[in-house]
């Protein structure tokens, strides 16, 4: 990889749903380190991109690429896994928290990373958590806990790319801004945040403003 790599990069992708457009030749791209943050009205496709650039959708037209390498049927599950997603509203199935954090490292793929679990309790302080919460059932925290259990879960991973699906929406101002300083601090890796407060990364490299196909 070097200097010129786009690490995250989208070329003139089309999407619909049941003949619905919903993103009409969308373009970006971010090199390595870089924050883009992309914002817009609800329902415009924000997560659409996002599960676009993880290959869960594929596009009608145009192109995505991870490293600039060609998201296909052949490279998804190797480019995938570069990438660390939090969804919207995150779902992390049964279990404590502790449970929780460790059910990624069961997959072979991730276990030679297990000992990162050590840091499960700096993380969660690092964003308001006490670390008690590792003994609460999954089920029973607020959304807001919940986003944050997810974050932390994904940063475990350690890996070099994040796509965070408006992660801080309900959070507390303390904690949007413990979750922005964090990536701010970030400076290796290359992240796309989804967020209505966009004033919230103004550190970001890039602001990107999606209206919708119309
Ligand atoms: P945003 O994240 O900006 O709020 P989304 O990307 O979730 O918007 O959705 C954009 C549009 O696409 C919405 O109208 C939504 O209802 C529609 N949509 C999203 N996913 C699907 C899907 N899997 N099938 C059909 N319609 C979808
Ligand atoms: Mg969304």
């Amino acid at each position: 990889m070097t200097d010129e790599t786009n690490v995250l990069e989208a070329r003139d992708v089309t999407v619909r749903f049941n003949g619905q457009m919903v993103l009409r030749g969308f373009s970006m791209s971010l090199k390595a380190g870089r924050k883009a943050v992309l914002t817009g009205p609800s329902g415009c496709g924000k997560s659409t991109v996002l599960r676009c650039l993880l290959g869960f959708v594929t596009p009608e037209s145009g192109t995505v690429l991870i490293d600039d390498t060609p998201l296909t049927a052949e490279t998804v599950w190797n480019l995938r896994r570069r990438v660390a997603y939090v969804g919207q509203e995150p779902d992390l199935g049964g279990g404590v928290v502790r449970e929780v954090l460790e059910r990624p490292f069961h997959y072979r793929a991730n276990a030679s990373l297990r000992s990162n679990l050590q840091r499960a309790p700096e993380f969660l302080e690092t964003f308001g958590l006490a670390p008690s919460l590792l003994d609460k059932e999954a089920g029973d925290l607020s959304g807001g806990e919940k986003q944050r259990v997810a974050l932390v879960s994904a940063l475990l991973l350690d890996r070099r790319i994040f796509l965070l699906d408006e992660i801080t929406s309900a959070l507390d101002p303390a904690s949007k801004g413990a979750v922005a300083e964090y990536f701010r601090r970030r400076e290796n890796v290359t992240v796309l945040f989804v967020a209505h407060d966009a004033e919230r990364f103004s550190f970001a490299d890039q602001v990107l403003s999606l209206r919708g196909p119309a």
